[in-house]
Order: structure tokens, then C-alpha cells, then sequence
């Protein structure tokens, strides 16, 4: 049989709303129509815009002359190969069926949010409006509204029938009461909205062309729209239980929700999203920006402050993740790029308190024996690359450092070494970063305050004369005026703490090099002390 009124769905219109307006063109109520369906399919009507059985998927299709095709667009299992539900096992036959699949992908079963706007447009109630990542209309550039202002519950929140009883009209309809006749009177259509920020609208953009199935990149490659929204998603999961890990962080490098989230109740975010619209908006956005940086990398720099949440137990950070949501291909790639230990040390340092206070008093090479002491053991790094690299983990540590080469500037020292080292050195690592961290502190504390770029003048301007060298070298028997370049190397290195690389007294080629050595070797304490007097 097919209803004499035949109309067609809206774009978009969820397959509940578009019976309510099938009902009204043929002076039905909802409950009419409704029984229609049962007595046709001979099932339960259940589960309308989420999954309904074959049996009333057909029945609607003969009731309402609208292919089966068209029909089954305007419930979320059509969406489904979008966002990884596997929805296959669901039986909507079965009572309780839905139990099985809450935990899949924030779905719902009844209930919906709203634009008024909208809402007061046409009449239609959107199918994407009952998905919890959707947050905006893009329309109307307004946050979509959660609860009615009047009845204090969501829209559409009626259990024991499959359609709104209060059918097309745009009052609110939820039943308050056991009556008949108690029922919300609310008008949806007035309801005032919120403009969203630009951001917001942009993320629910590409969310949506997403849900059409146009594909999303993440991290600049093309991917399936699925993958997108499965990883923004499962992402926007993990970043609310790390909020809640604030107070192992630090607060001022994330933004202003988290401590909003820190603030609640734990619970199981992959099953339940935040109510608040506007809350919910802001994590899907900072997943979001993640997913879709330009590239892995600097998805991981924009994600490094919430690696650092990651409570460091003896799970890997990976295993803490992996029980708190579904880490997609995408998430995964994400935090091994995340926790490189070079990416890992640079945001440490960068963000933890400074080491040092003055970059004049980091020497350009850390004095061998506090070198020895506090970091031979667990950096696999020659002497003299280790020493530098200490050095320059404390210039990194400096307010407004925001690079290794920059680091390396402040010191006085070639910004390829800036760049070289700190690579080296996260490969020759033996410990943790907390552990290096740990250790550098103590090596901070341990430097005596010298003010080194004022040794290093020093020693720059004796190079440029001989006098005080005629003198010296009078207390050293057979030492030749050609040799003055060995004694500012010695001071340059013993004195200035120096690196070859910036050394005044340049060594030219290995014989100059082994003389050196053997010259600095063969120095007594007095020759030493005469040296350093010097510079005085
Ligand atoms: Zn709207
Ligand atoms: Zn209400």
C-alpha cells in the first residue's frame, strides 16, 4: 500500500523527521503512521535514523514511494563506512541491541541537537545535527543548542515512540510528565544561538564534506574521508583524558579548555563526548588542527605539548594511548613522530624552567670533569661532541629559544653545530629524556657563574698581539715565536672553555693539530699559571 500524499525528503533530513512530514501531508499522526509501518514490516519500529531492519526499511519504501536507497541516506548506518563503526553486528531487532555499539564512534540512538535557524526555515530536522561531532551550523555560523531551555533535555528525547508525537510543528514536544497531554511546549525556532569563531565553522566544514565522503587530508596526504574522521575523532578522545592530567603538565602551554576539563569528573570519553556545545567544538577544533597540519611533523610539534601529559609510568606512552581510544593508522604515525626524542628534548626545554639564567655564563664547552660526572655515563657522544651538546641544552633552555641553531647563536657558536649535534646526541642517548633532564639540571648547578664571552674577548684580544707571548715563552726553553698560536689554543680551550670550531688561533690541518696537542701535553703547572696570568 502507498500513502496517497507523496512527498520527497529534504537534503540532509534525518529519515525520522521526514516520516513526521510524510504523516502530516496525509492527515496522519505519528502514532498512525507509525503502526502503519509495524503492521506492514510485522517488527518493532525501532532504531529509525540509526539502523532499521530490512523488513521496515521496505515497509517505508512501499508507504512512502521513496527509493530504498534514498531512504537508507537518511539514517547514520549509511554514514558508517565513514567513521569506523562497524555497525554489521548490530541487530536492530534485537531489544538492547544498542548496548553493543555505545562505544562506537559517540553514537546515540534517540535525541538530537538543533539550529533553531534552521529548524524555523523549513521544519526539518538534519540528520548530522544527531552526530556529536557536529558542534556548528555552517549556514547559519551559530553553535547548534544541546537542551530545550524549558524541559532541560535534549531534543527529540522521547523513548517510547519512534516519532516526535508532537509531529511537525516546532514546539519542542519532549513528554514531561506521564500524560498524555504533558508535553514541552517550548518553541524551538525562537531559541537563541551563539555565533561560532571562523575555526569552529572551518572544522565542521570539512567534517561534514567528510560525512558526503569527500576525502580529508591528514597530515598533507590524501586519505579516506573514514580515516579522517576516525582519527580527529579518536584524537579529540585521547586530548580530553590528557586534560585531565593537567596536573602532571603545564597548564600554560595548553589552551584555556583544558583546565575546564581537568575540572570534571572522569569518565570514559570514547563513550561520551563532553554535553557542553561550545567545550566539545574547541577539542574537536585542536584535533582537528592536528589531524590537518601539513605535514607528520609538524602535526607532532603541535601535538608535543599533550605528549608530555602522558603520565610517565612503566607503560609506554603508546600503551597509555591505545587504552584510552582507538589509535587509527594516522594517530599512530602521529605519536612515534611525537615522541622522537630530539622533538621530545626541544619541547622540554623549551617549555620546562630554564637551566641557566644568563647565556654569558654557559661556556661554549662544558668543563670536562662536570661533563664526565653527570653525563659521560648515558650520552654514547665523543668527549668533546657530549660537552658541546650540554652546552647547548642549556642555551636551548633559555626564555625565547625556540631553536637549536638559535641556541647555538647565543653562545657564539657556528649554527651548523646547532643543528648537527642535537641530532647526534638524541641517537646516542642511553637514558630517558627525564633522566637527561635530571641530569642537566645537576650539571647546571654544578658550573661556577663565569662570565665566558667576557674570557673568550679575552682571550680574542691577545691574539692579536705578542708581547705578553716574547715574555712567556722565556720561561719555556726552546719554544719558537711561531708557537703563540698553540698558546692561545690552550687558553682558548682551558681558559675561555672555548670550541675548536670558534678557536682565534686557527690550527690549520692535523699536523697542527697533533703539535697542539702535544704542546698543551708537555705544559707544567707553572708554565700553565704563567698562561693564564697572561690574560690578566
Ligand atoms: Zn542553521
Ligand atoms: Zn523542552
Amino acid at each position: 500500500m502507498t500513502l496517497p500524499a507523496r512527498i520527497s525528503p529534504a537534503a540532509g533530513q534525518a529519515l525520522d523527521s521526514y516520516l513526521e512530514h510524510v504523516a502530516e501531508a496525509n492527515d496522519l499522526t505519528a502514532a498512525d503512521l507509525t503502526s502503519l509501518i509495524r503492521r506492514s514490516s510485522g517488527h518493532p519500529v525501532r532504531y529509525l535514523t540509526l539502523h532499521p531492519d530490512p523488513a521496515t526499511m521496505l515497509a517505508i519504501a512501499e508507504l512512502t514511494g521513496t527509493a530504498p536507497m534514498q531512504l537508507a541516506a537518511m539514517t547514520l548506518s549509511s554514514l558508517a563506512e565513514h567513521d569506523g563503526w562497524q555497525l554489521e553486528p548490530f541487530d536492530p531487532a534485537e531489544r538492547g541491541a544498542f548496548a553493543t555499539i555505545t562505544n562506537r564512534g559517540w553514537l546515540r540512538s534517540r535525541g538530537s541537537q538543533l539550529c533553531p535557524r534552521c529548524l524555523a526555515d523549513d521544519g526539518v530536522w538534519k540528520l548530522l545535527w544527531r552526530l556529536h561531532t557536529a558542534t556548528c551550523c555552517t549556514e547559519h555560523g551559530s553553535y547548534l543548542i544541546g537542551r530545550c531551555p524549558t524541559c532541560q533535555r535534549p531534543f527529540r528525547d522521547h523513548h517510547t515512540t519512534a516519532l516526535r508525537v508532537a509531529g511537525t510543528p516546532t514546539v519542542c514536544g519532549n513528554p514531561t510528565g506521564t500524560g498524555r497531554a504533558a508535553r514541552c511546549p517550548h518553541d524551538l525556532s525562537h531559541i537563541p544561538t551563539r555565533p561560532a569563531p571562523t575555526g569552529d565553522i572551518a572544522r565542521q566544514q570539512a567534517h561534514d564534506q567528510a560525512f558526503r565522503g569527500l576525502p580529508t587530508p591528514v597530515f598533507g596526504q590524501a586519505v579516506t574521508a573514514g580515516e579522517y574522521l576516525a582519527s580527529t575523532r579518536s584524537l579529540t578522545v585521547l586530548l580530553l583524558h590528557l586534560a585531565q592530567q593537567t596536573d602532571v603538565g603545564d597548564p600554560s602551554v595548553l589552551p584555556a579548555w583544558a583546565a575546564d576539563v581537568a575540572s570534571m569528573p572522569r569518565q570514559v570519553w570514547g563513550k561520551r563526548p563532553p554535553e557542553d556545545v561550545e567545550l566539545r567544538s574547541a577539542v574537536l577544533g585542536e584535533a582537528h588542527s592536528v589531524v590537518t597540519a601539513t605535514d607528520r611533523h609538524q602535526a607532532a610539534e603541535r601535538f608535543a605539548p599533550w605528549l608530555e601529559l602522558v603520565p610517565r609510568t612503566g607503560e609506554s606512552a603508546i600503551a597509555w594511548c591505545t587504552d584510552r581510544t582507538r589509535l587509527t593508522p594516522s594517530l599512530l604515525a602521529l605519536l612515534n613522530a611525537a615522541q622522537n626524542p630530539r622533538r621530545r628534548l626541544s619541547h622540554r626545554l623549551q617549555h620546562d624552567k630554564p637551566l641557566v639564567v644568563e647565556a654569558r655564563h654557559i661556556p661554549q664547552q662544558i668543563p670536562e670533569p662536570i661533563y664526565q660526572h653527570h653525563l659521560g655515563d648515558i650520552l654514547q657522544l665523543r668527549i668533546d661532541t657530549g660537552r658541546t651538546f650540554t652546552s647547548l641544552c642549556l642555551a636551548r633552555s633559555l626564555p625565547g629559544t625556540t631553536s637549536w641553531m638559535q641556541a647555538a647563536t647565543l653562545i657564539g657558536l657556528p649554527t651548523e653545530v646547532g643543528d648537527r649535534i642535537p641530532a647526534l646526541a638524541s641517537a646516542a642517548l642511553l637514558s630517558s629524556i627525564d633522566e637527561l633532564l635530571q641530569r642537566l639540571h645537576a650539571t647546571a648547578e654544578d658550573l661556577p657563574l663565569i662570565d665566558y664571552r667576557h674570557r673568550e674577548a679575552q682571550v680574542r684580544q691577545l691574539a692579536t698581539t705578542t708581547g705578553w707571548f716574547t715574555t712567556w715563552r722565556q720561561g719555556r726553553a726552546g719554544t719558537r715565536p711561531q708557537s703563540v698560536r698553540y698558546a692561545i689554543s690552550w687558553l682558548w680551550e682551558h681558559h675561555a672553555r672555548g670550541h675548536p670550531a670558534t678557536n682565534p688561533a686557527d690550527l690549520v690541518g692535523p699536523r697542527q693539530h697533533a703539535t697542539y696537542r702535544a704542546f698543551a701535553n708537555s705544559l707544567t703547572v707553572t708554565q700553565q699559571h704563567a698562561l693564564r696570568g697572561a690574560v690578566r
